[in-house]
């Protein structure tokens, strides 16, 4: 078990069915302390940049058009094991395969607007926070 930090991001779809708080509210009830947070509507480009890793995917556009579709709440979430952890806590990619009680299920119904994105491995996590953060916007928790 290690103390970890990954990104979270509540998707146009989530934030537009006003489920901000209760998403969060999985989070910190499930020990992902929230150490830096913001709203943002990213840019075409942004998101293209994003999710780069998925530029040869026949989804790409489709997944860039829709994260641009509405604002999105980022955050850093810490704890222990926080990047499995979040995952567990969103659940599988396409909702109609997320276990009950997941934020996928309970929030998402097609694997195109799913409710929630988390880092998958320690590499991205770094990549993904600075992506969105500055030092000065990560705030010391303990
Ligand atoms: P995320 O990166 O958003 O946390 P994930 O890690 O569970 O999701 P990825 O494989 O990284 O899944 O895919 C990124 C996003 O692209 C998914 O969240 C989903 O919205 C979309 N996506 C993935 N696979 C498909 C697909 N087969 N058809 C349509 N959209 C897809
Ligand atoms: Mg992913």
């Amino acid at each position: 078990m290690a103390i970890e930090q990954t990104l979270s991001i509540i998707k146009p779809d989530a934030v537009g069915k006003d489920a901000i708080g209760t998403i969060l509210s999985r989070f910190e009830s499930n020990g992902l302390r929230v150490k830096a947070m913001k709203m943002v509507r990213m840019t075409r480009e942004q998101a293209q940049a994003f999710y780069a890793v998925h530029a040869d995917k026949p989804f790409y556009n489709d997944l860039v058009a829709f994260m641009i579709s509405g604002p999105v709440v980022v955050a850093i979430l810490e704890g222990e094991d926080a990047i499995a952890r979040n995952r567990e806590l969103m659940g599988a990619t396409n909702p109609q395969e997320a276990e009950p009680g997941t934020i996928r299920a309970d929030f998402a119904t097609t694997i195109d607007a799913n409710a929630v994105h988390g880092s998958d491995s320690p590499e991205t996590a770094v990549t993904e926070t600075a992506f969105f953060f500055n030092r000065l916007e990560i705030f010391d928790r303990e």
